[in-house]
């Protein structure tokens, strides 16, 4: 197990996460607010952690993370499926996980 992220966004985290699960890299989120294990701490204020399951794939997992968090502004995109408006920063839609 390793650290290669880490942000307050969960939903950023999860768009991280997919996307290097997308690379056959096997991830893990710790401290999300949304699993319910921290309780009284609100949205924000906790950071959120992204980990690999095999360290052995640690520099390709950062590679991957640079080049999404390097990708130039770009609009903000609907998803095909259910018409969500999602940020340009993900790879999939935060609602119905479609990928672009
Ligand atoms: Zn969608």
């Amino acid at each position: 197990m390793k650290l290669v992220y880490s942000h307050p966004n969960s939903m950023i985290l999860g768009s991280m996460s997919s996307a290097l699960n997308h690379e056959g890299i096997a991830t893990e989120i710790r401290n999300d607010i949304l699993g319910g294990a921290t309780g009284e701490i609100a949205p924000g204020e906790t950071w959120i952690e992204l980990w690999i399951l095999n360290e052995a794939q640690y520099e390709a997992a950062t590679l991957r993370i640079k080049e999404i968090l390097a990708q130039p502004e770009r609009d903000d995109w609907l998803c095909n499926r259910c018409q969500e408006r999602n940020p340009a920063t993900f790879e999939v839609c935060w609602q119905c996980f479609d990928p672009v």
